[in-house]
This record gives structure tokens, sequence and C-alpha cells, in this order.
């Protein structure tokens, strides 16, 4: 009899427990949805004005940069670079908060097809100094075309971009036999140390210094992992630097 009233005990414990979790998911939920909110008017009302700095400054440089000394030449087109820079952070910032705001479309995609159109749209792949494989075919999974398709562009994008080497590999590949399916996307790229794992999904943060390895904004696994959740999947990776990397994801809650 006791132990009956202890095993009561301990499932009540763990349903209240669940239900003060479910608040809590809740209501970080819809702070995040607040945080997204805030995100697209913010960079919304930011985008206008930007825009009248940038037109003055070209019309400026137009009409006007003939007439000033070589130093004032060099100080707008300083002004219209840094402009330029922060048109790109904040379209960044409308693209973040979209993948939050906005209803995810599902519907059955084909993964394979989806991944061999993405493939097309790459430079060094079409120029043949990287070569990328498919591991075998892809299924089709009920998901969202555009946000799965801006999935695969990053992190194809970031395997070829964090590589040093004459002859970029990568690999992608999916692991139908896990439930839900475990797609992964491999290179034989720079690598990243363990304990920048969690770093390199925050927002603006980026390993290397701007020019080192081409442009970006150090969003992109922010919004891939974003939008990967959205789907109730998560993503992680492996690592050796110097090696390579390996970014595994679901598109699906675990079961
Ligand atoms: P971005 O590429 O715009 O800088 P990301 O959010 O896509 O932003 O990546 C954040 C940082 O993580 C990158 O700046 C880079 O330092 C590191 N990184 C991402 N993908 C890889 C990769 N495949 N190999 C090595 N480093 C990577």
């Amino acid at each position: 009899e006791h132990a009956i009233e202890l095993r009561h005990g301990i499932v009540d414990l763990i349903l209240r427990h669940t239900e003060q979790l479910r608040r809590i998911n809740r209501e970080l939920a819809e702070s995040n949805l607040e945080l997204d909110t805030f995100a697209y008017a913010a960079s919304h009302d930011l985008k206008e004005p930007l825009r009248g700095i940038h037109t003055s400054i070209e019309f400026l440089q137009e009409e006007d940069g003939p007439l000033l000394s070589s130093s004032g030449q060099g100080r707008l087109a300083t002004v219209l670079r840094l402009t330029r820079r922060m048109d790109e952070l904040i379209e960044t910032l409308l693209q973040y908060s979209r993948v939050g705001r906005i209803d995810l479309r599902l519907e059955a995609v084909d993964l394979n097809e989806l991944v061999v159109q993405t493939l097309e749209l790459f430079e060094p792949l079409r120029k043949e100094r990287a070569t990328a494989r498919m591991l075998g075919r892809l299924p089709v999974v009920e998901c969202d075309r555009v946000r799965v398709g801006e999935i695969f562009t990053n992190l194809i994008s970031n395997a070829l971009k964090y590589n040093d080497r004459e002859e970029k590999r990568v690999d992608i590949g999916c692991d139908a036999s896990a439930d839900p399916p475990v797609f992964f996307v491999r290179d034989n790229g720079i690598g990243i140390a363990v304990r920048q794992y969690a770093r390199i999904f925050q927002i603006f943060r980026r390993l290397h210094p701007r020019d080192a390895y081409g442009g970006g904004t150090g969003a992109g696994l922010t919004i891939t992992k974003k939008a990967i959740e959205r789907h109730g999947g998560q993503i992680w990776l492996e690592s050796v630097p110097g090696r390579g990397s390996t970014f595994f994801f679901t598109l699906a809650p675990p079961r």
C-alpha cells in the first residue's frame, strides 16, 4: 500500500512538472515570437531611411565626386561600403524574423530532387573546383520546401566556403533507418573545435575574420537551426579541425 502511495506521489510530481515544462515552453514560444515581431518591425523600419541614405550617397558620388579631394572621395566610398553592409545586416535580420513569424507550408517534398536542384546553383561545383556527392537517395519528406531548400543551401555553401583544399568535397546523405531520418552534409574543410560548437549557431557570430573566407553575416546557421527547430527537428555536428565537419539534422520531432 505504501508503495502504491509512493508511486501515485511520483506520478503526481511528474505530471505537475510536465505541466510546468509545457507552460515554460509556451511562454518561450510566445516571447520568441515577440522577439521575431520586434526584429521584423525594427529591421523593416530601418530599411527605408537607409535606402534614402544609400541613394543620396550614390548621387553625391556621381555628381560631386569628381570635385572632391581624393581623401574626400575615399571617405565617401567608405560610407557607401558601410551602408551596403548595414543593408545586408538588416536584410539578414528580416530573413531571421521571417522564419519565426511565418507559418510553415508543409507538403510532401522529394528531397533528392530538391538537393540536386540546389547543387546546380553552386559556382564552385559548376567550375569543377569542388565535387558534391549524394550518398544514396534522399527520401520524400513532409516539410516546407522553401525553408528546407534554404537549410541545404546554407550547409552546402558553408561546406564549400570554409574549405582551403585544392579538392573540396561535399557528401550529402541520409540515414533513413533512423526515425526520424537523419540528414547530413559532410565536408573535408577546415573543421571546427568542439568548444566552438555552440557559438557558431549564435546570430552574427563568426569564427573567422569576415574577409578570410568570403562574405557572410554570421546568421546562416542561426536561421538554419531555427528553420529545423520549427519543423520539430534538431541540428548537431561532429568535426575534426583540419580534417572536416559533418552537420546532422532531422526534420521531425524525436520519436
Ligand atoms: P557565415 O557563413 O555567414 O559567417 P554561419 O552562421 O553560416 O555564418 O556560420 C557561422 C560560422 O561558423 C562561420 O563564420 C564559420 O566560422 C563557422 N562555420 C560554419 N560552417 C562551417 C564549416 N562547414 N566548416 C568550418 N566552419 C564553419
